[in-house]
Formats: structure tokens, C-alpha cells, sequence
């Protein structure tokens, strides 16, 4: 069934009704709170309800959520003529949460054994269909993408960007820049936020003790000069006794349609009183003072970063390069924090550019992700002479710019160097000035791949994945990509 000509028509105006800009800042640190959703139980109708009766919450307080929804659950409003549902939904943000969710295979599933372009191409084919239906039935391009359960895959982040995402928005331990926003895989991530990440019980004491919680967060925030709070749920736990996927998808169980089981409901007292537990945490923090909500359409322009909007000058490549000598990972400077693959790729530009005795004035970067897989082999130790790595310098750079993304290895006069020696020794020919002559190669390891986490048992233990799940190749991928890796820093 297609969206009646009402239902656009109506589309349309709340659209027009939204507001889109991004929040002015008021004066002093302020608290940015995000409420988001995560709409995906496409099995039990009651949950479209629920979400209906959320969305409205927020519209009546003339404020947004975030409904990150599965493509199914779209395309099941749909069919079910759920226009008032899909209306109440587009008064607020709409974001992506998968085209299946849980059903197997899920993408940490189906990414485990693929490389980088494997992975990107798979992921890209499954969950653009969810997306496309996500377009069609809201008219609107999701603002976010956060993964089913714990199914998170490094390849995901390369299908993002294509599918213009700007935003990972979710709550899981794979990757974790000391519990607050960083960039990976050039997509800002609100992934791990520690303390700032609250959730209430639907007890009326327990909605006590989380506005407490929240008081003592909003001033610690406060005390760091502003912040994020991430606050999630899933409309159906307003209704539910027992999650729709472990009651059908449980230890890689993948029944057909025709045997998928409703999930047991709540009684309809317990139904109201999670209702009233929200409400009354909601209504805390909309009336607390230095406090504003935002949606994932909006954290964007809060963050932004000005590594590829302004150049680096020969002082920044100096500071690049001292920081490097002490370990190769992110350089928090002045104006800009600069991941280590950007640091490596201003050091080589710079490098490059030197003729003689005259050096780059400045250099600019262009994004790119990580090295698709790790060298096997031997790699070169001993010294070169400054031409060679000159020229090596330079390839690297047009490499990185025609792929897009950072090679595995530089050659330096026809012998592979690891990317880590090789940053290493820029630093220390920028350090040390000496364009001449030969360089010693160096020997460095990417600190930055600490904050991707290894592979472990207790990464993967959401209950939909088959019972002794590991994802060990994918997780060598994802410490690849954490050249990408830096904190980001609130406007
Ligand atoms: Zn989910």
C-alpha cells in the first residue's frame, strides 16, 4: 500500500513545522540532551502505538526525539495503514536502525569474515533496502544510524558516508574515546558515554533516583565547560513483557514469518505507569535550566571540525610531529584535534613539498579512512636516503587521495615500510630538520588502535548472536581504522 495523498500532504506540513536549524548556543556551557528511540519491533502491532504515544510527548512539549527505525517497522506502518503513527513519528527525527534488526544474518554476522570492501559493499546492499523504504515512507534521509543489539561492524562506517549519514548514534563498548563523542571513520560517534548516558525503571522511586543522577551529570558537565547526554529507550519496553527478537531470533535462532511468535505484553496498569515514569523523567529535564534537547539531525554543527576547512601551517606540521615522537596516535592542538592518519598525511605532505632549502608555508588534508588490510609480510628496517623517502612521501599522498584511503604500507626506493615506521621517521626528519642526507628508519606502533576494542567473548554477548559468536578479523579491521580515531570537541 502506498502513502495516501493525505499523508504526504500532511508529511509536508510537519516538516515545515520542524524546527531544523541548528540550536542557537545560549550563553554559558550548556547541557545537550538526545533522546532517541530505537523503533524496531516490527512483530508486536501494540509497539506502534507506543510509539505514537512517545512521539507525541515530545510534540506536545514542542520539543524532538530521535526514532531511529528499523525498515521493516516502516514498511509494517505502512501496511498496517498506520498514517497517524508515521505522521507522529516525522514531528521528530527520523534515523536508522537496519533493515532487519535481528533477524539472522545480522551485520556483525555477515561483516565477520569480509575485508574492508567486502564488508562496505555487503553492508551497503543489505541495509540500503531498509533505508530506501525509511526515504520513501518519511521523505526524509535518516540523521543517524546506530546498530541492531551489539551487531556493530567497522564496514558499516564506510557505507555511512555514502548513504549521507553523518552521525553513528548508539551505546556499545567496540569503540570508546574516554566516554565521550570522537570521530572514527570520518562520522562522528556518540557511542560510549559513560555517565552521561541514563535511562530510567518504570518505578516511581527509580524516576527519583535518575533526575537525582541527571542533577549531579548536568553539573559535571557544566564543570567541563558543556556536554551530551544520551538518553535511550525502545517504545515497545512500554508495552512488552519480553523483547520481540528474544522471544523469535534468541542464540542465532531464525524462524520463518509464518512462526514468529508476539512477544507477552504488559498489563495494562504496568503499560501506564512506564508511560508516566517517562513522562515525569522527560518533564525533569525539559524544565531544568542550561538545558537543551537535540536531535541527531542537529549534533552535527555542534561539533564541528576544522581540520579540512582550514590548512595546516608549518607550526601545526612541528606540533604534529613532536607529539608523534611521544606516540602515534590523535594531536589535540589549539584549534583543532587531528587524528593520526591526518597527522600522517600533513607530515608527508610537508615532507613532499620541501625543495631544497624552501618548506610548505602550510598544507591541507583530505579525509581518508584507514588502511584496508594489515601487511603480512617482512617489512623494511635500516636507513634511506632523504630523496627516497622523499618520493615515498609523496606517493603516499597521492595514493591516499585517489583511494580515499590510507595505503597499508609506504614504499620507500621499492621496499614496503610499515605506515606506523614510516610516520614515526617523518616526525623525526620534521623534528630534527635535516633534509638531507640519509634517515634512519624508525620504529613506531599506532597507540591510537587502544581505544577499538580487542576481540572478546563480552563483546559480542547480545542474545540474538549464535551462542559462542567472535568476530576476531573484524576487530583487526576496526584497529585499522583507528587512524580515523580523535576525539570530538564541542563548538
Ligand atoms: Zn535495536
Amino acid at each position: 500500500m502506498k502513502a495516501s495523498y493525505w499523508l504526504w500532504v500532511a508529511l509536508l506540513l510537519s516538516w515545515l513545522s520542524v524546527p531544523t536549524a541548528c540550536p542557537a548556543a545560549p550563553e554559558g556551557p550548556t547541557v545537550y540532551v538526545t533522546f532517541w528511540f530505537d523503533t524496531e519491533d516490527f512483530i508486536l502491532p501494540q509497539a506502534d502505538d507506543a510509539a505514537k504515544r512517545l512521539a507525541e510527548m515530545f510534540t506536545a512539549r514542542n520539543v524532538q526525539a530521535t526514532f531511529k527505525i528499523v525498515g521493516e517497522k516502516a514498511r509494517v506502518l505502512e501496511e498496517r495503514g498506520r498514517d497517524d503513527v508515521i505522521l507522529a513519528l516525522a514531528r521528530n527525527d527520523i534515523a536508522y536502525h537496519s533493515t532487519w534488526h535481528s533477524v539472522h544474518p545480522t551485520p556483525s554476522e555477515y561483516c565477520r569474515d569480509l575485508g574492508w570492501h567486502e564488508g562496505v559493499s555487503e553492508f551497503t546492499r543489505r541495509e540500503g533496502v531498509g533505508l530506501d523504504t525509511l526515504r520513501r515512507v518519511f521523505g526524509v534521509n535518516a540523521s543517524c544510524y546506530g546498530q541492531p543489539g551489539g551487531s556493530w561492524t567497522p564496514q558499516s562506517y564506510g557505507a555511512l558516508r555514502a548513504f549521507g549519514i553523518p552521525l553513528y548514534l548508539d551505546e556499545t563498548s567496540h569503540v570508546n574515546v574516554k566516554n565521550r563523542p570522537f570521530w572514527y571513520c570520518g562520522t562522528l560517534n556518540i557511542l560510549r558515554l559513560g555517565d552521561c548516558v541514563l535511562r530510567t525503571g518504570w518505578a516511581d522511586e527509580e524516576v527519583k533516583e535518575t533526575c537525582d543522577k541527571f542533577d549531579r551529570v548536568h553539573t559535571s558537565l557544566i564543570g567541563e565547560g558543556g556536554g551530551i547526554v544520551s538518553i535511550y529507550y525502545h517504545p515497545c519496553e512500554f508495552v512488552h513483557e519480553q523483547f520481540w527478537d528474544g522471544v523469535n531470533f534468541a542464540h542465532g535462532a531464525n524462524p520463518p514469518r509464518s512462526q514468529w511468535k508476539l512477544p507477552p505484553l504488559k498489563s495494562p496498569e504496568e503499560q501506564e505507569q512506564a508511560f508516566r515514569a517517562f513522562e515525569a523523567f522527560l518533564d525533569h529535564i525539559v524544565r531544568h535550566p542550561n538545558v537543551r534537547l537535540v536531535t541527531a539531525r542537529e549534533i552535527p554543527s555542534l561539533y564541528p571540525d576544522r581540520v579540512y576547512s582550514h590548512p595546516f601551517t608549518a607550526k601545526d606540521v612541528r606540533a604534529i610531529a613532536d607529539a608523534f615522537q611521544k606516540q602515534i596516535s590523535y594531536v589535540e592542538m589549539p584549534t583543532k584535534i587531528v587524528s593520526a592518519g591526518e597527522g600522517l598525511l600533513a607530515l608527508s605532505q610537508f615532507v613532499a613539498g620541501v625543495d631544497g632549502r624552501s618548506k610548505p608555508q602550510e598544507v591541507a588534508v583530505e579525509f581518508a579512512y584507514g588502511p584496508a588490510s594489515r601487511p603480512q609480510r617482512f617489512t623494511a628496517e635500516g636507513s634511506f636516503s632523504w630523496e627516497a623517502i622523499r618520493q615515498a612521501a609523496k606517493e603516499l599522498v597521492e595514493v591516499t587521495q585517489s583511494a580515499k584511503q590510507l595505503p597499508s604500507l609506504a614504499w620507500v626506493a621499492g621496499e614496503p615500510v610499515r605506515l606506523e615506521d614510516f610516520a614515526i621517521t617523518l616526525a623525526s626528519i620534521v623534528v630534527s630538520e635535516k633534509y638531507t642526507g640519509e634517515v634512519s628508519l624508525q620504529h613506531g606502533e599506532l597507540d591510537a588502535a587502544k581505544y577499538v576494542a580487542d576481540d572478546s567473548p563480552g563483546l559480542w554477548g547480545w542474545v540474538v548472536f549464535p551462542d559462542g559468536f567472535n568476530a576476531p578479523a573484524m576487530m583487526e579491521l576496526a584497529k585499522l581504522q583507528a587512524w580515523t580515531i580523535k576525539p570530538a570537541k564541542l563548538r
